[in-house]
């Protein structure tokens, strides 16, 4: 699950009772968000997780004066050296992969991205796999929906992203909320990405609990076993119930969708092993 199921953790304490609530409600991932990787406790994190058993992945994204996709030199640097600092961090929490809006602001745009920026993305994301690779951690492209990113909405970009970068130590990020807005279907991405994919968001089309919305979860798993996906899937739920730090404009989380984040990721776990043919936890 993503940490921020029981909101956003700052505190050694905070980070226990996430790993505590991942645990009680079945989870055996915690997806740790590193949204400023310069301030961000390690430590504190992988005691919380070690205590429960818990395996961990890292995420992060870029704000706009961060943006590697711009035309603006300055920010492009600026976006460089804080993926960089996030892969130290995703190293230093032994975490195999760094996944998510790795390769431009998540923010809305109001004009398309242009060659430029995307040049700039690709150099950046080039030198940063290189650098990743080195600490053993995996980069994963997360393709979001046109109101986060103007650069990689499907998976088709998000492959065609990952073949300029030239790199086998990129794959590819699918999330189902995200999916059901861009994509024709839940079928091809997933058969098109194949062995290139890595990292799987569970989320519904209104981000609450799972199977509560309009994404076609039948198709997308019975795919995702069809090419024999062993990666990691984390659940992903956000409401206003829960404090997201800046989080919550950075998604758009304006309403409340549950009350009970123990409950809503229990219903999650069971959602999810249903499908993938698992023996409930
Ligand atoms: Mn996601």
């Amino acid at each position: 699950m993503h940490a921020y199921l029981f909101g956003a953790p700052r505190s050694q304490e905070d980070w226990r009772h996430v790993a505590h609530g991942a645990r009680s409600a079945g989870f055996d991932l915690v997806e740790v968000p590193l949204l400023d990787a310069s301030d961000v406790d390690t430590g504190a994190i992988s005691r919380a997780l070690e205590e429960h058993h818990l395996a961990v992945s890292c995420s992060a994204g870029l704000t706009a004066a961060m943006d590697i996709s711009s035309e603006d030199t300055e920010a492009v640097k600026r976006g460089e050296a804080a993926l960089m600092r996030a892969v130290s961090a995703a190293a230093r929490l032994r975490s195999p992969t760094l996944s998510g809006v790795l390769y431009s602001s998540l923010a809305a745009n109001d004009r398309p991205a242009t060659s430029k920026g995307r040049a700039n993305c690709v150099e950046v994301l080039s030198r940063v796999a290189v650098a990743a690779e080195r600490e053993g951690v995996a980069l994963g492209l997360e393709p979001v929906n046109r109101y986060e990113t103007n650069l990689v909405n499907t998976a088709a970009q998000g492959l065609e992203l990952i073949e300029a970068i030239g790199s086998a130590n990129v794959f590819l990020q699918l999330d189902t909320f995200h999916m059901n807005i861009e994509e024709s279907d839940l079928a091809t991405p997933v058969t098109e990405a194949g062995g290139r994919l890595g990292y799987v968001h569970a989320g519904e089309s209104h981000r609450g609990p799972l199977g509560t919305g309009t994404v076609d979860f039948e198709t997308f798993f019975r795919t995702l076993r069809s090419i024999r996906y062993g990666g990691p899937i984390v659940f992903e739920s956000f409401t206003t119930g829960v404090p997201l730090g800046g989080l919550q404009g950075a998604l758009r989380v304006w309403r409340d969708l549950w009350t009970d984040a123990n409950a809503v990721g229990r219903q999650a776990r069971e959602f999810l092993d249903a499908r993938m043919g698992l023996e409930p936890s």
